[in-house]
């Protein structure tokens, strides 16, 4: 697939941009339009631009589906290209949209991270966000959305239907995403496991995933994404045999066949396992144990 490829339109008023993160532009009323997710950055923000320019339409609104930085890192290019762009995105992501260093601190323990975790892949520029939006349905630019709560691979999450065609963003990924990244993150994993029947309801004819190709019908990203999810959520109970956290990963890691060679990644799966790990105790199949200074991990008895 080429890396900058047009845009492709999926329903009469949805376009995706794909790519190794997609975002897509929205038709609205009179040559207007709202732009879901903007990418990693400025180069994407461009991409947009193009497209934009090729459509004929003038952007008014950003929708932020979450606030991972490849989902908004084009916003500050774009804000600067359109200044009467409004930005929308859910409550608690705004924060992180506005103050981007959250990220890496939060994925670093709250402390401040190794540089190497302040790159554009976890760290953007920093954008306004005008106005917060829940699940609901959303006019704008002569657009009608239906905002779907689908939270859990990020804190706070929207999906966005508009017509039939669901820009699902990362509530979903592509089975070849799945395939490359077989640990899908997660901050939530019940809300996730939540998140894939809202997007198997939603009565899509497409799905435009976050990350990988559009496909017909919910189905089978559904049933890919709550496969991976399930293979995961297997691999961390069984790794907690007296383990710490980072045994915990170590394992997972082994047994899935995860590739972590920088420090980015590494912790992006440390958050994910956290986030299990969690869920694990919530449903009362693991117990952690503090002694002597080691937080570790056993099946619940
Ligand atoms: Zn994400």
């Amino acid at each position: 697939m080429a890396k900058h490829a047009p845009p492709l339109q999926l329903s009469e008023r949805v376009y995706a941009l794909t790519g190794p993160v997609n975002s897509a532009i929205v038709a609205g009323d009179g040559g207007r339009a709202v732009l879901v997710d903007t990418g990693q950055d400025a180069d994407h923000g461009r991409r947009i631009r193009r497209a934009l320019e090729e459509l004929e339409l003038t952007p008014v609104a950003i929708l932020n589906t979450h606030s991972h930085a490849d989902h908004f890192g084009g916003n500050d290019y774009l804000v600067r290209q359109f200044p009467d762009l409004k930005v929308y995105a859910p409550p608690f992501e705004a924060a992180i949209i506005r103050s981007p260093y959250l990220e890496p601190v939060y994925l670093f323990h709250g402390a401040k991270p190794p540089v190497e975790m302040t790159g554009k892949w976890l760290q953007a520029k920093p954008s306004p966000v005008h106005e917060e939006v829940e699940a609901g349905t959303l006019e704008v630019g002569g657009v009608q959305m239906r905002l779907l709560d689908t939270s859990g691979h990020a804190h706070r999450m929207l999906s966005v239907m508009v017509g039939d065609a669901l820009i699902a963003s990362d509530a979903v990924f592509g089975p070849a995403t799945l395939e490359r990244y077989p640990l899908p993150f997660g901050q939530d994993i019940g809300n996730q496991k939540a998140a894939h029947q809202v997007v198997a309801g939603a009565g899509a004819s497409v799905v435009l995933p976050g990350h990988g190709e559009p496909v017909d019908g919910s189905e089978g990203i559904v049933a890919a994404n709550a496969a991976a999810i399930e293979r995961a959520e297997d691999a961390v109970l069984d790794a907690c045999e007296d383990a710490s956290t980072e045994e915990v990963l170590a394992q997972v890691g082994d047994v899935m066949g995860l590739v972590m060679e920088d420090l980015a990644r590494y912790h992006l799966n440390l958050c994910t396992v956290s986030a299990y790990l969690t869920h694990l105790r919530e449903t009362g199949r693991v117990s952690e144990s503090l002694s002597a200074g080691r937080l570790t991990w056993r099946r619940a008895a």
